[in-house]
């Protein structure tokens, strides 16, 4: 447990969500989501987020542990005036102290209750009880009042109610005041880098050794078929403090990963891919056949997207491959659908029948069913094609048809980003015949 005499440089934060409901399906807890936001612009990290049950003891438990490890625990809901409100209970379980009833707090709900022309119910006066040497905040969107417990110098808990307007009209009225007070001055910046091509555990064993060295800014890795994530997050005392300790180490993952970043500012790949066939004034096509649209999905997911994208053919089949794209019916026979011949032959026909400056294909084996021993499921050929000639690519994909699809689509946008930023003179050498 790390606790320190004066204001830590560096304060933590942990949200307790309190409500049954959270648990179930149903209810998302969205209220952690609202003062991570708030908390980071402080500079206050949250470090841990827990949803409990309505259950005192339990509650209890995770709020003595919470209390120990971070200097700013914030509550959420449980302060109504039910049975199954325990939130006041339990906290001041945790903390040892007792709870003592406020006479002007239960006016105020009593005067609330006037003001809405009906009658304080008895069991409200639970809502005028506070834990001893708390403070109260006044609730002006419902009867709960919120309560701010100096733990100690550095070391504080709110009790904060659980309806969102409630919340975060006290949140701005009470908390942002107190936070200003507590936190020293600090800034929290983010920087993100997008990878694609490269699985998590060879983007991670190429960066690791530089973002091992920084506690600040500190680094996380987030994966996803395809597509990789990296952020960094720096706290600073000044924001130009923040912006260069990020350009420094930034700039030496960048010398790692090079052109395998395809964005900075947390772009998709196919707005990078949009906007670079938009800088180049180009347009694009698209063949698909196991992807059955998904890469003219994406592509067209763009806003803007029909400044470059002409249009796609999905062809499932040899026949509409042969009448729509004029593969040669020579070249299925010969190496199948799913081969190098075939994938050139689909990229080039969807470049001549639309006159695009590019054209992307994908044909391939999206399983589970119909692979074999020399292209089991997952085995996808993903060709490009330009004024410069076609080339494809062999790919294997491992998981189920989803997986194997969306990596496909994914594969086949970074293949045309890294040929839109190939040097104007690099040709493709034209295929040969694979086998
Ligand atoms: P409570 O203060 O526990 O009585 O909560 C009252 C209402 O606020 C319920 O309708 C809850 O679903 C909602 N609520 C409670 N906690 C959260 C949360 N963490 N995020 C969003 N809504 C919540
Ligand atoms: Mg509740």
């Amino acid at each position: 447990m790390e606790r320190t005499g004066e204001r830590n440089f560096f304060m933590n934060a942990e949200i307790i969500a309190i409500g049954s409901e959270l648990l179930t399906p149903k209810r998302v807890d969205t209220n952690s989501l609202f003062l991570t936001d708030e908390l980071n612009t402080f500079g206050v990290e949250v470090v841990m987020k827990a949803a409990v049950g309505d259950d005192r003891e339990r509650l209890a438990a995770v709020v003595k542990a919470a209390v120990e490890r971070s200097e700013i625990v914030i509550l959420t809901g449980g302060l109504g005036p039910t049975e199954d409100d325990v939130t006041r209970d339990a906290v001041a379980q945790a903390l040892g102290r007792a709870l003592v009833y406020r006479e002007d707090l239960c006016d105020a709900i009593e005067a609330r209750f006037r003001r809405m022309g009906r009658k304080m119910a008895e069991i409200n006066k639970r809502q005028a009880f506070i834990i001893e040497g708390a403070e109260a905040m006044p609730n002006d969107r419902g009867t709960a009042p919120g309560l701010w417990i100096a733990v100690e110098a550095n070391r504080v808990v709110a009790l904060l109610p659980g309806p969102p307007e409630e919340l975060q009209s006290m949140f701005a009225r009470e908390c942002r005041p107190r936070l200003a007070q507590l936190v020293p001055p600090l800034v929290i910046r983010r920087l993100q880098y997008r990878v694609a091509g490269m699985p998590e555990s060879d983007v991670d064993q190429l960066i690791a050794p530089v973002y091992k060295e920084y506690q600040n800014p500190a680094t996380t890795i987030l994966a996803a078929p395809g597509d990789i994530q990296i952020h960094l997050r720096a706290r600073c005392e000044t924001d130009a403090e923040a912006v260069a300790l990020l350009a420094l180490v930034g700039a030496r993952i960048e010398a790692l990963l090079g052109d395998r970043i395809y964005s900075r500012g947390g772009e998709t790949l196919e707005e990078v891919v949009g906007q670079l066939l938009r800088n180049g004034m180009a347009t694009l096509s698209v063949a698909e056949s196991c992807t059955g649209g998904m890469l003219a999905e994406r592509i067209t997911s763009v806003p803007g997207s029909s400044d470059y994208f002409v249009g796609g053919f999905l062809v499932y089949n040899d026949a509409m491959k042969i009448d729509l794209l004029r593969v040669d019916p020579s070249v299925l026979e010969r190496y199948t659908s799913v081969s190098e011949l075939a994938a050139i032959a689909m990229a080039e026909g969807a470049r001549d029948r639309t006159g695009s400056t590019f054209a992307l294909s994908v044909t391939g084996i999206a399983g589970p069913g119909g692979g074999t021993d020399e292209n089991p499921a997952g085995t996808v050929w993903i060709g490009v094609a330009d004024q410069r000639g076609a080339q494809a690519k062999r790919y294997r994909f491992l998981g189920d048809r989803t997986r194997v699809r969306r990596l496909s689509v994914q594969t086949a946008l970074d293949t045309l980003r890294c040929r839109l930023l190939a040097p104007a003179g690099a040709g493709i050498q034209r295929a040969r015949p694979n086998r």
